[in-house]
């Protein structure tokens, strides 16, 4: 049982749901966007009407809920949420949630279970620290704050949501702040993770930069 853990971690908008998943296909191995799980918590308490600051509330939700990955497809309660966790509201609620101890025990232990099925390459803010801080396949994926929030921009423009670049740049700040400061496994760089700014760089040649590490 060698299986090989790729963790990717970062800030948003740094590309690493882009690149981890262009790895997954290239190196044959599962992908689990842990994000993901965060934001499917997010939208059943939107969709609840329960306020993300509401902490009790956050924790009796995520206790009740299904999170699960199926073929790189995030399910919520047996739905497919592909489509419905990327939104503006999501991404401007979701790190209050991120930051509830409680929720975060519940989505690493689920995210440990499936990463230890088979090799796999996990992205998220706490993957290297905490989730499987064994690993020696730690990366930091960074950008400019300018960059990531013009990524994230075109991202929600083609999805069809009206937002303004200054108010998606600002909201990439401000999410990066909370998940920096949080006091259960905060946003940081793995003392042993290899950090990579993908400011001036393709995503083909991040790729192969983490390939060829992983390999050597
Ligand atoms: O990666 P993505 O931008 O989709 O993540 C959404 C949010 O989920 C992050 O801003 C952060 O608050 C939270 N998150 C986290 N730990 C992870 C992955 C995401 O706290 N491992």
């Amino acid at each position: 049982m060698n299986n090989i853990i790729i963790a990717i971690d970062g800030p948003a908008g740094a590309g690493k749901s882009t690149i981890s998943k262009l790895i997954s296909k290239k190196m044959g191995i599962n992908y689990i966007d842990t994000g993901a799980m965060y934001r499917a918590i997010t939208l059943k308490c939107i969709c609840s009407n329960i306020d993300v600051k509401d902490e009790k509330s956050v924790i009796e939700i995520c206790k009740n809920s299904d999170v699960d990955f199926r073929d790189n497809s995030i399910y919520l309660d047996g739905i497919n949420v592909d489509g419905k966790i990327r939104t503006n509201e999501v991404s401007s609620n979701v790190s209050y949630v991120a930051k509830i101890k409680e929720v975060r025990e519940i989505l690493v232990k689920k995210q440990r279970e499936i990463g230890l099925k088979s090799s796999v390459i996990l992205d998220g803010r706490d993957v290297g620290t905490h989730i499987f801080p064994d690993t020696k396949n730690k990366f930091y994926l960074n950008a400019s704050a300018e960059m990531r929030g013009k990524r994230r921009y075109k991202e929600l423009i083609e999805r069809g949501e009206h937002v303004s670049l200054n108010e998606v740049i600002k909201d990439v700040i401000c999410r990066d702040e909370i998940d920096s400061n949080r006091e259960f496994a905060p946003l940081v760089k793995a003392d042993d993770a290899v950090e990579i700014d993908s400011t001036n760089m393709s995503i083909d040649e991040v790729v192969e930069c983490i390939i060829s590490k992983v390999k050597s």
